[in-house]
């Protein structure tokens, strides 16, 4: 029998269901994968039917079948989460199933892998969004190491973990107030309207609860990885380190997906580099408020109105549902007929293609994490509007810390006449290109980072051997 250190670590991956998670917990089990462990990712069995339909016309897919046939040892296989496939699972009766019924589920899904993986000397552990509530328990359970993964930047882990210092200090629920905290570890100082919306609410539902709660078990992982840049989060990162082991290794989107590509989109994507192919460099804005956030219809009257003054070309994703309209267009009456020529409107695309072909000059966005790192990646400058969740929080990092944006608005509402404006400063001019140039030093420190020598690279590795030894000592200590 192999001696447990030759046995091969085999992640437990079981993602989250939401597009700005499942698209960089792929990209861990490729590169947990490429430096050789076997892993097993598991997608909600809603998830895998959106993903499959929506990219292949067809459910009986194995979304990981062309990394593995390239010798990636990735498993792949879905858990039921009790719903069926069309549930709508933006309700309540979701959230609650999710924090007290999923946890069942994952126990018996971990249990049937491990069994079935007994006899080809796999030293298991487990790899969890850090959103979810159940890690601590299973990983107790199964005596296996826990990794829980932060997809979004360590600054707002941050806030979450010290939410109980927060509360002491009577900053959180934040309830309207601006003040300066200068009291957290590794955070100079931060205004609570700048507070993710959980820590602004006052009237607390299931939603934080999870959160809050998923929070709590985090504080038990053995490992955390986190898809940011040491060198863009520095102070709070050193801070986290010293509680926990911590490890920056993003971003977590190149290299490795371009040889082994897995479909990650919950929609149909439209693809518009024809499109883009004949509009002059740098011309075109892209507007896109992620898979999430909703808005109400005068915002998108008034970007609309903004995006005709300005004259601009643009692409504009408009995903269906992220305006509760009662029936009826959400664009102003001929919005489409006047712009023919010069926009394209689009329910979902693939982002990442349209942020790097050289049309591309400037985003809207709604400051999501990973559409944030992408456009940086692709050195294009940001117009922040965010609502909601870490949405808030992430704008201070792109317009007051790295400066690679400029706010949408400044008051509490949205006029045409200042969308425009911002759309002028951000596409062309003496704000345009400092802007730029900031994006590009900010784009060299995430090429940097994933260099061989590079913070990320460095961490990731350091991550590698650190799960062996744990694994090993565990191993050891049971023999
Ligand atoms: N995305 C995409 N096509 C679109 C809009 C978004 O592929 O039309 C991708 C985008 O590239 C990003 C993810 O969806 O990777 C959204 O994640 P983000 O963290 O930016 O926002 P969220 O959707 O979580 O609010």
């Amino acid at each position: 029998m192999a001696s447990n250190k030759n046995r091969k670590p085999h992640a437990i991956m079981i993602s989250l269901h939401l597009q700005g998670h499942i698209i960089p917990f792929v990209n861990l089990a490729i590169k947990l994968a490429s430096k050789g462990f076997s892993v097993t990712f598991a997608h909600l069995e809603f998830v895998h039917h959106q993903i499959s339909k929506s990219q292949f016309n067809s459910t009986d897919i194995d979304i990981f079948a062309q990394a593995r046939s390239s010798g990636l040892d990735i498993n792949y296989t879905t858990i039921s989460d009790g719903f069926a496939v069309e549930f709508d699972r933006s309700t309540d009766l979701y959230v609650e199933a999710f924090l007290c019924r999923f946890p069942e589920k994952v126990d018996e899904l971990v249990g049937k892998i491990m069994q079935s993986h007994s006899s080809a000397g796999s030293n298991f552990f487990l790899v969890s969004d850090t959103f979810s509530v159940w890690p601590a328990k299973i990983a107790e359970k199964y005596g296996l190491v826990d990794v829980s993964f932060w997809t979004e930047p360590a600054l707002v882990f941050s806030l979450y973990y010290h939410l109980q210092l927060l509360r002491e200090n009577g900053h959180v629920p934040v309830n309207g107030r601006r003040e300066n905290v200068d009291y957290l570890p590794g955070i100079q100082s931060i205004n609570t309207k700048d507070f993710m919306s959980y820590l602004q609410d006052s009237e607390l539902t299931l939603l934080h609860k999870l959160i809050f709660q998923a929070f709590d078990t985090v504080k038990s992982a053995d490992f955390i990885l986190c898809n940011t840049v040491q060198e863009l989060e520095t102070e709070a990162i050193s801070a986290l380190k010293e509680k926990q082991p911590f490890y920056a290794i993003g971003p977590l989107f190149l290299g490795d997906l371009k040889k082994n590509p897995v479909a990650r989109s919950l929609l149909p994507e439209s693809n518009c580099t024809e499109w883009l192919n004949s509009r002059p460099a740098g011309s075109v804005l892209y507007v896109s408020f992620g898979s999430l956030a909703k808005t109400d219809k005068n915002v998108i009257l008034e970007i609309a109105g903004g995006i005709l003054l300005s004259q601009v070309n643009f692409i504009w994703v408009l995903r269906p549902g992220m305006v509760d309209s009662e029936g009826g267009g959400i664009l102003p009456e001929g919005f489409e007929d006047r712009t023919r020529d010069r926009g394209l409107i689009v329910p979902w695309c693939t982002q990442n293609q349209v942020l790097m072909n050289p049309a591309t000059g400037g985003f809207l966005t709604h400051c999501g994490w990973n559409s944030i790192v992408e456009s940086i990646w692709a050195c294009v400058p940001m117009i922040c509007y965010p609502l909601f969740t870490d949405q808030i929080t992430n704008r201070k990092l792109v317009v007051d810390d790295w400066k690679v944006g400029i706010n949408l608005c400044d008051g509490a509402s949205l006029t045409r006449e200042e969308v425009a404006e911002n759309i002028g400063v951000l596409m062309s001019g003496k704000r345009a290109d400092e802007l730029r140039q900031e994006t590009k030093k900010v784009r060299e420190t995430l090429q940097n980072a994933l260099t061989e020598d590079g913070s990320s690279e460095k961490n990731f590795n350091c991550f590698v051997e650190d799960v062996k030894d744990e694994i090993e000592r565990r191993c050891e200590k049971r023999i």
